[in-house]
């Protein structure tokens, strides 16, 4: 299944929107509609080392002074987690995030 982490739009395996690339050049690792990523990294962005998989739901947000806001990621496969800079347009408001873990 294909799924570029690069500067190209790509869908979201989770709620099936359209992601278009940011425009600075920064890199875009996650959907900014349900904050969803994907686990294709093992040892950090783009190296697609990974052969998990698994769909990445945001639990956590953190900020960091001089980054802004840092989003936690945990896989849903093998319950990896990673740190991703949040992207100036993401929907941090959408309730997805505000300490609840979603389902148990
Ligand atoms: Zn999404
Ligand atoms: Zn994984």
């Amino acid at each position: 299944m294909p799924f570029l982490p690069r500067q190209e739009p790509f869908l979201c395996e989770h709620c099936g929107r359209s992601i278009e690339p940011l425009e600075h050049g920064s890199y875009r690792n996650h959907c900014p509609f349900c904050l969803y990523s994907k686990h294709v990294d093992d040892r950090g962005p783009g190296d697609r080392a990974s052969g998990c998989g698994g769909l990445m739901p945001a639990v956590g947000l953190d900020q960091d002074g001089k980054k802004g806001w840092i989003l936690i990621h945990r896989c849903e496969r093998c319950g990896k987690e990673v740190r991703n800079k949040a992207a100036p347009d993401d929907e941090l408001q959408n309730g997805v995030i505000d300490g609840e873990n979603g389902k148990s």
